[in-house]
Order: structure tokens, then sequence, then C-alpha cells
């Protein structure tokens, strides 16, 4: 009888769950493609001079399959902060 060596190897079971810790992935309200994510542009006006600051103001979404587009603004009743505008504080 030979020793027969078979040592277990417990594969890493790959999971899905990580998924489940993602926000639920949006989808174009034209098409239903799932690539409906916003990215964010800066220019929120500033308090003092009303100029574009670097902080982020609007949320764009662009379909990648058909073109489909829309803007979010962000907080559009919060002004920027000077601290972040070219023309008050350089
Ligand atoms: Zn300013
Ligand atoms: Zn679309």
């Amino acid at each position: 009888m030979r020793a027969h060596l078979n040592p277990t190897r417990m594969g890493a079971v790959a999971e899905a769950s990580a998924d489940l810790t993602r926000r639920v992935q949006a989808r174009c309200p034209t098409c239903t493609f799932p690539s409906w994510t916003p990215r964010l542009l800066a220019g929120r006006p500033c308090a003092w001079c009303n100029g574009p600051t670097v902080e982020a103001w609007i949320e764009e979404y662009v379909c990648e399959a058909c073109g489909n587009r829309a803007e979010h603004r962000i907080e559009p009743g919060r002004k920027g902060d000077p601290g972040h505008c070219d023309y008050c504080n350089p």
C-alpha cells in the first residue's frame, strides 16, 4: 500500500460578494446601458467674486452607448470657498 500524499488544496473561492458592497450601478435612462456613472466637473461659483472655483460643481453623465447626456448640479445653493478661487486666493 503506497503512501499517497494528497494534500488538500483549498482553492480560494472567489465570491461575487464584493459586488454587493459596491453601489448599485445606474443605467442610462434612455437605453439602459449600464455605464451611467457621473464624472465631476469643477467650477462652483465663488462666494466672493462668483467666478469658477476648483470645487466640484456639476456631475456630468454621458452614456457610452447612445450618447445621452445629462448634468446634475451638486448642492446648487452652496457657494464655493474663496480659498479655492484663483481670483480671490491666488
Ligand atoms: Zn473668487
Ligand atoms: Zn444610453
